[in-house]
């Protein structure tokens, strides 16, 4: 036996641990059993020099002594194999949310084995010593057998696995299954087993090489793979049609929770969000790729179960995260791509994943999902098309902003207008801003447009004695990410006093759906603005999940009935008699109510007949430009008869 080669071993064996006491970070939850791995594989190593050192020095030792040496000797290879699969199914499985007992399921066999080993110089089933000479036991083979079943269970296990795990990894574990292949034939030819000794080590050295790529390609917060990793993925797997569905999974508020918290507390939440992913399903291939983005994988051979995957985030994410101190709300989007269907294919997949990137949210739930692959090429066309008509109109100043009157039941006579904004692009013609607004909203140009909006109402405010028209105020939109702007309240300022108006002439409106964020905030932004002179509505009443009480906590002054729920109480009895009971609850908390959608003189009398305070609705007008809403306006408060029998409607 050659001391420098033995040196050679163990020196390569602490390189390994120095180097993977370095590079593996440290909350990598294999780090500990990888380092432990490795020490008990020196310690191995250290029992296989000391046997030969006894072989030389026959009859030096007492039995005893030499058995503990050689049941230590087992005991370590049982150890290191088991270790071996263990971090194996730690790197391509989430066994740190299995519980203790499932954990310790791969440890039981080489405990079993221990207790034998260690038990085995009085009962002689494995191991013992008599006169100085080693003897095996009738269950000897049992070291042999656990060894060789750790060792395959772990490659087996790893290779099934290693497509969601950087290319490398898998070669790792063909290369290392080599080595095995390779020592077993020089076993079977020679009789010479002095090679099993080093050839655990150098499997550990291309395991360890194997880990540090894996590691690479690991996100610093989650601990995730990162966008390099996926994209690699993308490229290696979609030629080859490997995957059945892609997941991607965005925080709905990172942008707004991003600008408003630091960012300690936004990575405990992105932290956390992998945290439950990983939880909801044991598929290993989860991305992190930044901005709140999470991405998911499923191969074809794997088995994922969609519905549970679903339930599992559901219940882990319904809870709401303490934000250093504001409890939120968290939600999520999910696009589900399909890539089975043929739909979506290796060329068109970074559009058809770049669409759902940019894709707006279009409900409140806590968890969004929707078909990536359920929209067309040409949709996603149309999304693009808007977006450069929004930045064209910004650019050539083509926005518009129309008025809707509002007229109170009380008077008969328009005592508000709601503004609203119109695009009529010249390549597109005219588009409805239920389609721009929330486009603008996902691609940030929402701002550059509300600050239009804010501008013209204010000036149209400062240009107009609307008191002189018989109005006391105009309804201004703002939008959701409006209302999570920390700068409002100071651009509001801004404009009242470039036109220098009274605050109390616009009235705002915000929509429930802004409820859905920091609520603390919101409050706290409301009555900031408020504190300013202006009031507020309480938008599209009765299309989300309208919580009366929680409606209450909001400091608006006015609620705003939703056109939809509206027309319900004219189609149904059940819905007639809420509403009623809306407006008279309502009005016991000092709210004003708006009805939206007012189209027929039958439904204007019927919410008269209510107690509804305000009407809007092409009964009287579509929402027109300014100089035509000025005359109109004129002319209706001044008793003008302009309702015809075809209801006079302006369009
Ligand atoms: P909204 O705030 O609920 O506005 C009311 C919508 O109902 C308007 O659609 C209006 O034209 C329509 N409407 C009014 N009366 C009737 C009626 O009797 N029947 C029917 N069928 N519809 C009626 P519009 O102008 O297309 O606006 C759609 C949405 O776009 C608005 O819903 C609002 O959420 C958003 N929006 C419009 N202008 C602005 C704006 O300046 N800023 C922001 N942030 N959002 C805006
Ligand atoms: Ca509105
Ligand atoms: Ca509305």
């Amino acid at each position: 036996m050659k001391i420098s080669y033995n040196v050679l071993i163990i020196s390569i064996l602490l390189i390994c641990i120095w180097f993977s006491a370095i590079v593996i970070k440290k909350n990598v939850k294999y780090k500990k059993i990888f380092m432990m791995l490795m020490v008990s594989a020196i310690a191995f190593y250290l029992t296989h020099i000391t046997e030969n050192v006894m072989l030389y020095n026959v009859g030096r030792f007492s039995d005893n002594i030499i058995f503990i040496e050689r049941a230590i000797h087992f005991v370590l290879l049982g150890q290191v194999y088991s270790f071996f699969a263990y971090v194996m199914v730690n790197i391509v499985d989430h066994v740190e949310y299995y519980n203790m007992p499932k954990r310790m399921l791969l440890f039981w066999p080489v405990i079993i084995l221990d207790i034998l080993i260690l038990t085995s110089q009085f009962t002689h089933l494995i191991i013992y010593v008599q006169g100085g000479i080693l003897y095996q036991g009738p269950l000897f083979f049992l070291t042999i057998m656990l060894r060789d079943a750790y060792g395959l269970f772990a490659l087996v296990r790893g290779y099934m696995k290693r497509e969601l795990l950087p290319p490398i990894f898998g070669r790792s574990i063909r290369m290392i299954f080599g080595f095995s292949v390779v020592y077993l034939l020089v076993y079977l030819f020679t009789g010479d087993d002095s090679y099993s000794y080093s050839i655990i080590l150098f499997e550990l050295l291309v395991l360890q090489l194997a880990l540090l790529v894996v590691e690479f390609y690991k996100e610093n917060i989650t601990g995730l793979f990162n966008v390099e990793a996926f994209n690699e993925y993308i490229e290696k797997h979609l030629k080859r049609e490997k995957c059945k569905s892609i997941y991607l999974i965005k925080l709905k508020n990172y942008d707004y929770l991003d600008d408003s918290y630091s960012s300690e507390n936004l990575q405990l939440v992105v932290k956390n969000i992998s945290e439950i992913l990983k939880k909801s399903t044991m598929i290993s291939a989860i991305f992190y790729l930044g901005n709140g983005r999470y991405a998911m994988i499923v191969g074809k051979k794997e088995n994922f179960d969609e519905k549970a995957f679903f339930d599992n985030l559901r219940e882990n994410i319904s809870t709401p995260f303490d934000f250093g101190g504001a409890m939120i709300q968290l939600s999520l989007f999910v696009a589900v791509m399909n890539m089975t269907n043929g739909k979506i294919n290796a060329n068109n997949f970074n559009k058809y994943f770049s669409a759902c990137d940019e894709m707006r949210y279009r409900s409140e739930d806590i968890i969004e999902v929707i078909q990536g692959d359920s929209f067309g090429i040409h949709q996603l066309q149309r999304y693009r098309d808007v977006e450069e008509a929004i930045e064209r109109a910004l650019v050539e100043k083509e926005f518009k902003m129309f008025y809707q009157p509002i007229v109170s039941t009380e008077t008969g006579k328009v005592i508000s207008a709601e503004a609203l904004i119109r695009l009529n692009d010249r390549i597109l013609g005219f588009i409805s801003p239920e389609e721009f607004i929330p486009i603008s909203e996902t691609n940030g140009k929402i701002l550059e447009i509300s600050e239009f909006v804010i501008d013209s109402v204010f000036k149209f405010v400062s240009d107009h004695d609307i008191k002189a028209y018989g109005m006391k105020f105009i309804e201004m939109n703002l939008s959701v990410v409006q209302c999570m702007d920390k700068n409002l309240a100071e651009k509001l300022e801004y404009y009242l006093q470039k036109y220098n108006i009274d605050p109390t002439q616009i009235n705002l409106e915000i929509t429930e759906t802004a409820t859905n964020f920091d609520e603390n905030s919101l409050k706290e932004q409301i009555m900031n603005i408020k504190k300013l002179g202006f009031t507020f509505s309480l938008d599209d009443y009765g299309t989300g999940y309208s919580n009366l009480v929680r409606v209450l906590e909001y400091p608006v002054d006015i609620i705003k009935l939703d056109k939809s729920l509206v027309w319900s109480a004219f189609t149904d009895n059940d819905s007639f008699i809420t509403i009623k009971n809306l407006i008279s609850m309502f009005h016991d908390v000092r709210r004003k109510l708006v009805a939206e959608g007012v189209e027929s003189q039958e439904q204007m009398d019927s919410l008269t007949e209510m107690g509804c305070d305000y009407l809007q609705g092409y009964f009287y007008s579509k929402a027109v430009e300014e100089m035509e809403f000025v005359t109109f306006v004129q002319r209706f408060n001044a008793g003008v008869k302009l309702r015809g029998i075809d209801g006079g409607l302006q369009q």
